[in-house]
């Protein structure tokens, strides 16, 4: 069995929490993180650390918790992240500080601090990017470009830091958590925005967490040794159909 341990950030609900509870039921050693206290359904065996992702200190912090505690870190799962809806011309300087420093900086932070026994020991890092990290959804101006961030992130850490380290990114689509029901809950009419919405997926329903944790997963075990630099789309099909409507043809 690997005895490293493996860090999840955000770990406390949604996609985090539903990959927590995957590598748990494989007998890893997770340590898992949230800016509130240790939510009450975790599982006992994880070590919960209450730390904010976008400080750097505090991203230390999770690194070291991990090795006190387990030894070594073989995989880092960067989940943690918010979205602001917005356009450009509506952000305020805040709203960049709060985006950019949770889903950008907080990623950048995670990876630094773990890099320098990664690259010793060897490991795999996962970063959550999004689909809109590649095609804009609308009124998300800096949350789409943080999740491009990721992407080019992820690209970066491959290519510097193989063969000791591999990095790959997962961008999920719809998937049914609190950040997808507050997304559809800003539409004009939420029941009609779910309904087109589902229409447009070929695999005939939304996403859900545990469509993502298989995913990341797999993508840190061994069966996926020779993938690396990947930015891995898991959307049910979501981008995959042509953006001209029907009524064109
Ligand atoms: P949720 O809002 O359900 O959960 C987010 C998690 O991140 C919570 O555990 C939250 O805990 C934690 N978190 C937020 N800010 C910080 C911080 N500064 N430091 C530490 N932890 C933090 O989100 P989802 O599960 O839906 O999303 C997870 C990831 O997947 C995100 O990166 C998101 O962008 C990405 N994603 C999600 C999609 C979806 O449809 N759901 C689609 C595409 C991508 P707390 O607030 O207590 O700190």
């Amino acid at each position: 069995m690997n005895r490293s341990a493996v860090i999840v950030t955000g770990g406390s609900r949604g996609i985090g929490l539903a990959i927590v509870e995957k590598f748990v039921a494989q007998g890893r050693q997770v340590v898992a993180c949230g800016r509130g206290v240790r939510p009450r359904h975790m599982d006992p065996s994880v070590e919960w650390v209450q730390a904010d992702v976008s400080k750097s200190d505090d991203a230390t912090y999770i690194v070291e918790r991990a090795v006190q505690r387990f030894g070594r870190v073989g995989v880092l799962v960067n989940n943690a992240g918010i979205q602001i809806e917005k356009t450009v011309m509506e952000s305020t300087d805040a709203d960049w500080d709060e985006v950019m420093g949770i889903n950008a900086r907080g990623t950048f932070n995670l990876c630094r601090a773990v890099l320098p026994s990664m690259v010793q020991c060897g490991g795999s890092i996962i970063n959550l990017g999004s689909i809109s990290g590649q095609t804009a959804d609308p009124s998300m101006a800096i949350y789409n470009a943080s999740k491009a961030f990721v992407h080019g992130l992820t690209r970066s850490i491959a290519v510097d830091h193989g063969p000791r380290v591999r990095c790959n990114a997962v961008c999920p689509g719809w998937i049914m958590t609190a950040m997808a029901e507050d997304a559809f809950a800003m539409a004009e009419n939420p029941e009609r925005a779910k309904a087109d919405a589902l229409a447009r997926h070929p695999a005939g329903r939304f996403g859900q967490p545990d469509d993502i944790a298989e995913t990341v997963v797999w993508l840190a075990s061994d069966a996926a040794r020779f993938i690396t630099g990947q930015c891995f789309v898991v959307d049910g099909g979501l981008t995959s159909a042509s953006p001209l409507q029907p009524r064109f043809f």
